[in-house]
């Protein structure tokens, strides 16, 4: 169903905090479990970076009572062009569900099975007239800090930068940074045409300046959006792919 997106948990001592969402329906599920049962506590507070499909596909999953925090400019997205995408995902669904079914008998690998049964379980609930995607309840238009008994976290609004208000997490004790879509692992020029028309970067000047901002900070650990963990090389190269597609034409 296109590039799978990473979310994360945060436990904070007494709070746990939920960083973006996934696509696959299980694996929104699989976070919930692994949070629960890691740190002994139901979710405190779900944290959306950004309003691409794949960051806040599962926000339905979470009980209404459990607010969702995102930017204004997240919200923007949500009631302006997330309806428009979600009925483009509804109109593809019947063609997608015929294809991936066909895939699915000819496919031997067990990992494409299960990836494929999963693409299914998503266009099948998207298909159904009653799905809706849940809108954030929370807004953060600069900077917050949320104090733990054991760990504190801030959450930042570094305003547009691959999409419009990202919102990233700072442990600056820990040296960990959750940079959402900021960053990517693997970085490849067919991403610099953007997917599905949405563009890779959407302000790439503060873009750059973000990630040199936060390559300064000794951060030891830099979880990307997509693909496995990142150090500053990753920064560095995300920054130099900016220059290359975005900046320096
Ligand atoms: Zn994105």
């Amino acid at each position: 169903m296109g590039p799978s997106s990473n979310a994360g948990f945060f436990d904070l001592g007494n709070i746990t905090i939920i960083f973006d969402t996934l696509m696959d329906p299980f694996s929104t599920e699989d976070l919930i479990k692994a949070s629960e049962a890691i740190t002994n506590k139901n979710p405190f507070l779900l944290i959306n970076s950004h309003w691409h499909i794949d960051h806040i596909f599962g926000n339905h999953l979470f009980p209404n009572s459990m607010p969702i925090m995102s930017s204004f400019g997240t919200l923007n997205q949500f009631q302006n062009s997330l309806p428009e995408r979600l009925n483009l995902f509804k109109e593809r669904a019947s063609t997608e569900l015929k294809n991936t079914e066909e895939l699915l008998k000819k496919e031997k690998d067990p990992n494409k099975i299960i990836e494929y049964q999963n693409d299914l379980v998503t266009y099948k609930k998207i298909q159904d007239p009653n799905f809706t995607l849940r809108l954030p309840d929370l807004f953060l238009s600069s900077k917050m800090k949320i104090n733990g008994t054991e760990r504190s976290v801030e959450i930042i609004n570094v305003g547009n930068t691959h999409s419009y208000d990202d919102l990233i997490a700072y442990f600056p004790n820990e040296r960990i940074c959750f940079m959402g879509d900021l960053l990517f692992a693997n970085l490849n020029p067919e991403l610099a045409q953007g997917f599905d028309n949405i563009p890779f970067a959407v302000d790439p000047i503060n873009f750059k300046n973000i990630l040199e901002y936060y390559l300064k900070k000794d951060i030891k650990v830099f979880v990307p959006g997509h693909g496995t963990l990142c150090t500053e090389k990753e920064v560095k190269e995300s920054i130099e792919f900016l220059d290359k597609y975005f900046i320096k034409k």
